[in-house]
């Protein structure tokens, strides 16, 4: 029987990892390892013809494919904004095809973890696991451990765990320059919260309505793509805002010297229908507003919470195992 209970805040692609690893698919790639995923639900008798990849992992979690996607997939993050798909919940049967082709993608190609994270999971769980609050672009350190992330070095980051490739040494960390400068910077800290909150949503925005949103506000900030006066200042704001490091790394286009009106940034300013993914409105969102959770709530409704719900409860450690289940033994 093939079970893999949920562990906080992880992510799809590593929970396909993880369940390549308690089924002995050990190197199979990940297409294989989806197919081989649904060869072995087949065979319990679940019904999975039709199903995106999406669907099967939480058919094998066992929750609900509208919980797994908005709690265990960056789609909430991938898709902020929707010109014809606004309000219909992440993991709905309607949004089936963007799942198949993004639920499991990573945004910035690579796939990211803490050590700290890693080692403290092996202790209090005999197994490590990826998170999704790790993957978001721009986000180059664990909050909870103050400490930079690292990402893996290899073609096939997932197939293993975090603690194997910490053990192997198949990993590569992020400069600690970039880290403290993150720190100190006050934009950057907002960009990480606006971030967060993007992650935790349950449908995708209007993007005519957010855009004009955010028109309006950066109009009248005097900020804009419209005329010369207002790139400027936004450019100002853009300069003060991190690094060139990070922006380079993160926004290439807009440190390529291009016209702000050409960049990602630039079009959500200037066009109603455009559709960015949430670095690019984290970014024009931490330039508008000074204070996070107003913007969230004038821009998603979002009032303000204590603290950020990352996913469903935390499994029960002291849970024994259903007959039959495959349970981690790291
Ligand atoms: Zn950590």
């Amino acid at each position: 029987m093939i079970h893999a209970e949920l562990m906080p805040d992880e992510l799809a692609l590593g929970l396909l990892g993880r369940l390549r690893s308690l089924n002995g698919w050990q190197g199979h790639q990940r297409g294989m390892a989806t197919s081989q995923l649904r060869d072995s639900l087949d065979a319990e008798g679940l019904a999975t013809e039709g199903l995106s990849n999406a669907d099967l992992l939480a058919l094998a979690a066992g929750i609900p494919t509208a919980q797994f996607v908005r709690f265990h997939t960056l789609l909430p993050f991938r898709f902020v904004a929707s010109d014809f798909g606004a309000h219909v919940p992440y993991g709905s049967p309607c949004s089936a095809g963007t799942e198949q082709v993004y639920g499991l993608a990573l945004p910035t190609g690579r796939l990211f973890a803490c050590r700290a994270c890693a080692s403290e999971d092996v202790g209090r769980w005999g197994f490590s696991w990826y998170r999704r609050s790790h993957q978001v672009p721009g986000l180059e350190w664990c909050e909870r451990h103050r400490m930079t992330l690292s990402w893996i070095d290899d073609g096939d980051p997932s197939g293993e765990l975090p603690h194997t490739w910490f053990e192997r040494g198949g990993v590569r960390e992020i400069s600690v320059r970039t880290f403290a400068l993150q720190c100190q910077k006050g934009a950057l800290r907002r960009y990480l919260s606006v971030c967060s909150a993007l992650l935790d949503r349950a449908a995708p925005a209007d993007s005519r309505a957010l855009n004009r949103k955010l028109m309006a506000r950066a109009s009248a900030l005097g900020m804009g793509v419209d005329s010369e006066k207002h790139e400027c200042k936004l450019k100002t704001a853009i300069s003060a805002f991190a690094d060139q490091h990070w922006l380079s790394a993160h926004f290439p286009d807009i440190q390529k010297g291009e016209r702000l009106a050409e960049t990602r940034l630039g079009r959500l300013l200037r066009d109603p229908r455009a559709v960015a993914q949430g670095a690019d409105y984290g970014l024009v969102i931490s330039l508008l507003y000074d204070d996070v959770d107003e913007a969230m709530d004038l821009l998603f409704g979002i009032r303000k919470r204590v603290g950020v719900s990352m996913s469903a409860a935390r499994p029960d450690a002291s849970r024994q195992p259903a007959q039959g289940e495959l349970v981690m033994t790291s």
